[in-house]
């Protein structure tokens, strides 16, 4: 079977992919205020255009697909999508990444359909804070989404929290309180500049050192770190002793974990986004729905994955990042 090797020699089997550009929630780090999503139906991937560019990325030996978005309960058919690429010969592993207002409805049907484990977005466990910051969010629902995928099966579960100065950085601690009652696992997540909203949060930015420094204050002595396998991701993890948690660092900027890199982003609209900083894409969606064969699609997607930069820039210059916001692209 053909692999996809960039020529850095990294190979990518993980492909993230944004099923809507729409979210019931506007956190203002991710998207502007005025940000409406610019899609028709027609322009978003179909279910047979979804299932036939997965199967293509399988055959090229990728196992892992991430529903993602803007927010992906709201895709309507979401289990099904989750179904048909579950079923897909190669894919092995199915997360989800949610917001979890919607996920209490949700979380049994989508187990059901393969969705083995998820990461939830929670920022803050005051609600009107909670509120503020995702401009609209309600913490009791989401909360009771998390109970609803605990319950559900679905494992690990993980908190995903953007540390932000003055806005939650008061709550590391009490958020990773809550992971550890809950027996779920927390990451925080570096501000990354991506989008007009992503550049203006960096003045809220912490560095993956200073969060690192304020867990280790509220656990002295009960951390252990992990040892980073080659897929884990780009965080600096720790298992909290005598628990069922671990708690970790997302960190894009103070960290370039590109030399690990192993995934590519495929937007809603079908553009195959190859690196999260940079502007470059190819439209798979005008491929699926040309008469190009599968051969010439898995060609196509080789030649891209070719084109994948070494490594983002946005810790180096504004004018590298990509206009995309990350509601567009997916996390
Ligand atoms: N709506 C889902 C959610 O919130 O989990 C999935 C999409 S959201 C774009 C994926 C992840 O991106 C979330 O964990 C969110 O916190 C993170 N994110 C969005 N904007 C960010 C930014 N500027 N810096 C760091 N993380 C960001
Ligand atoms: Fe929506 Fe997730 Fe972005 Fe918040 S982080 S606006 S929930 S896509």
């Amino acid at each position: 079977m053909t692999k996809l090797i960039d020529q850095f020699g990294r190979e990518i089997n993980y492909l993230r992919l944004s099923v809507t550009e729409h979210c019931n929630f506007r956190c203002f780090y991710c998207r502007d205020d005025e940000q409406v999503p610019n899609c028709k139906r027609e322009d978003i991937l179909s279910y047979e255009d979804i299932q036939r560019i997965v199967r293509l990325f399988a055959e090229l030996g990728v196992s892992k697909v991430r529903l993602t978005g803007g927010e992906p309960l709201l895709r309507r058919g979401i289990s099904k999508i989750a179904q048909l690429i579950s079923n897909i010969p190669g894919i092995t592993d199915v997360p989800l990444s949610t917001n979890a207002q919607l996920l209490e409805k949700f979380a049994d049907k989508l187990y059901k359909n393969g969705v083995n484990r998820a990461n939830i977005s929670i920022d803050s466990l005051n609600p009107e804070r909670f509120r503020k910051i995702t401009r609209g969010g309600d913490l009791t629902q989401v909360v009771k989404g998390i109970d609803a995928a605990i319950a559900s099966g679905m494992h690990p579960i993980k908190i995903n929290a953007v540390a932000m100065k003055g806005v939650n950085d008061d709550e590391i601690e009490s958020l990773i309180d809550f992971a550890i009652k809950k027996g779920i696992d927390i990451r925080f997540i570096e501000t990354m500049p991506i989008g007009t909203a992503g550049i203006e949060v960096q003045a809220q930015h912490m560095s993956e050192q200073e969060i690192i420094e304020r867990i280790k204050h509220h656990l002295p002595g009960q951390l252990t770190p992990l040892i980073a396998s080659k897929t884990a991701g780009p965080a600096s993890n720790y298992k909290v002793n005598a628990s069922n948690t671990t708690v970790g660092v997302i960190s894009a900027v103070s960290n370039h974990f590109c030399q690990a890199c192993n995934r590519v982003r495929l937007s809603a609209k079908g553009d195959l986004i190859l690196c999260l900083g940079q502007e470059d894409s190819i439209s798979l969606k005008d491929a699926v729905r040309s008469n190009l064969s599968d051969k010439d699609i898995k060609e196509m997607i080789v030649r891209a994955i070719n084109k994948k930069p070494e490594k983002h820039v946005f810790n180096e210059s504004i004018d590298n990042i990509s206009n995309r916001q990350m509601v567009e692209i997916g996390g």
